[in-house]
């Protein structure tokens, strides 16, 4: 079987941005408006260094901007079916926001491995902001900037030595 590495997080984190630069193609929508709806993506990361499958679980059928939580909820029940890894995403430039304990709340008590990605950390003086993110209490933090392409190898590193 493929290893599996689930995206899940609120809307307009950057997880279609990261499912995109982990995947080195423009596979997903990136999309700079809440609430659009898109399919689910799933990607195979087959090179020398990694061997797994990769999925964003955002905006799975109808996304209501009245409901989000249904959004998260579906992200989660996804991620726990399927993933070996979580990828929980994050936005530092926002910091911590309520929809992103949601996520927390819901991953508690699933005994998977959750790594904390801070995005949008598009400067290094940036990487303090994330922080903020250690009182969410789960996950391995590691501050990304999808659009400036920090930090990629210290989070395959990190999903690497989780499969
Ligand atoms: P999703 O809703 O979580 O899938 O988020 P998207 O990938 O669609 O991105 C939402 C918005 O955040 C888009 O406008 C992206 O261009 C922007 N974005 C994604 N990654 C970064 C980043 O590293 N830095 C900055 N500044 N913006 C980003
Ligand atoms: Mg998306």
């Amino acid at each position: 079987p493929v290893p599996q590495v689930a995206i899940v997080g609120r809307p307009n984190v950057g997880k279609s941005s990261l499912f995109n630069w982990l995947a080195g193609r423009r596979l997903a929508i990136v999309d700079d408006f809440e609430g659009v709806t898109r399919d689910r993506m799933t990607t195979l990361i087959n090179n020398e260094d990694a061997f797994f499958e990769l999925t964003d679980t955002g905006g799975l059928g109808i996304e209501d901007p009245d409901d989000l939580t249904a959004d998260v909820r579906r992200q989660i029940d996804l991620a726990i079916e399927s993933a070996d890894v979580i990828l929980l995403v994050v936005d530092v430039l926002t910091g911590p926001m309520p929809l992103d304990e949601l996520v927390v709340e819901r991953l508690r008590g699933i005994e998977r491995p959750v790594i904390l990605v801070a995005n949008k950390a598009d400067q290094p003086h940036q990487d303090t902001l994330a922080e903020e993110f250690h009182r969410l209490g789960r996950g391995r933090l590691v501050t990304v900037s999808t659009t400036q392409n920090r930090n990629r190898s210290d989070l395959m590193e990190l999903i690497l030595d989780r499969l």
